[in-house]
């Protein structure tokens, strides 16, 4: 299964993500993460990356499609796999049709997770992330058992730079701007699903699966 998770900052992506990967045995592909943890392990990528990053701009579609690329085409081909955070203008739609192409592939769903503004807000602002794993928790929706303290592996929790509110701003501006078109792009072609994110995490995952298992 070749799946797409949309939707604004903060919507669940990542959360609903790591859930469906788990089940079905697909490989994760957060282009924001891979940022990230090119970041934390001082490649240049990540550097350059997180100087548009922590003010809330995307990447250059160049960079950002090269890294897809080679994700999909030199790490191993990957049959099954989740897009979480790409495409995010509709150039990187298009290269990503032109590499589905390649491959002679097309996605299966494109999951779309709508919440409203003052959800993503409060979601945002409390997300903390570990520093080691990745793993996203949240002060008040999800907390970790140990305050600071990841729960999988021990490692440091800390508030992305990129969730202070000036940046969640510009990020949600961007979001208008440059991503929401997408949907439209997607909506023609019978493969969109709308899911509601304003719910539990359990909730909006039940409605994700019941949406898939009406496609398929
Ligand atoms: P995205 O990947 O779309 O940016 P995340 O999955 O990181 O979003 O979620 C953003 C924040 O909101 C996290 O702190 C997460 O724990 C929290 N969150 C996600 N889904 C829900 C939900 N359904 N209810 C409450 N909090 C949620
Ligand atoms: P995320 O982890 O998905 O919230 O992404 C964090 C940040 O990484 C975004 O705000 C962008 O600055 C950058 N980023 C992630 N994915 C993309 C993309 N597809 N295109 C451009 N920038 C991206």
């Amino acid at each position: 299964m070749k799946l797409l998770v949309m939707g604004p900052p903060g919507a669940g992506k990542g959360s609903q993500s790591r859930k469906l990967v788990k089940e079905f045995n697909l490989t994760n592909i957060s282009t924001g993460e891979m940022f990230r943890q090119s970041y934390e392990r001082g490649e240049n990528l990540g550097i350059e990356a997180m100087k548009f990053i922590d003010n809330g701009n995307l990447v250059s579609d160049e960079i950002t499609n090269e890294i897809v690329r080679k994700r999909l085409f030199e790490e191993g081909k990957e049959e099954d796999f989740l897009l979480d955070g790409y495409p995010r203008t509709v150039a990187q739609a298009k290269a990503l049709d032109g590499m589905l192409n390649e491959m002679n592939a097309k996605l299966d769903a494109v999951i779309n997770i709508v919440v409203d503004k003052e959800n993503i807000l409060e979601r945002m602002v409390g997300r903390r992330v570990c520093r080691k794993c990745g793993y996203t928790y949240h002060t008040k929706f999800k907390p970790s058992h140990q305050e600071g303290v990841c729960d999988k592996c021990g490692g440091e929790l800390y508030q992305r730079v990129d969730d202070q509110l000036e940046s969640v701003r510009n990020r949600l501006k961007i979001y208008e701007e440059k991503t929401r078109p997408i949907i439209d792009y997607y909506k023609g072609r019978g493969v969109l699903l709308n899911i509601n994110g304003m719910q539990s995490f359990e909730a909006v995952y039940r409605d994700i699966k019941k949406a898939l298992r009406d496609i398929t």
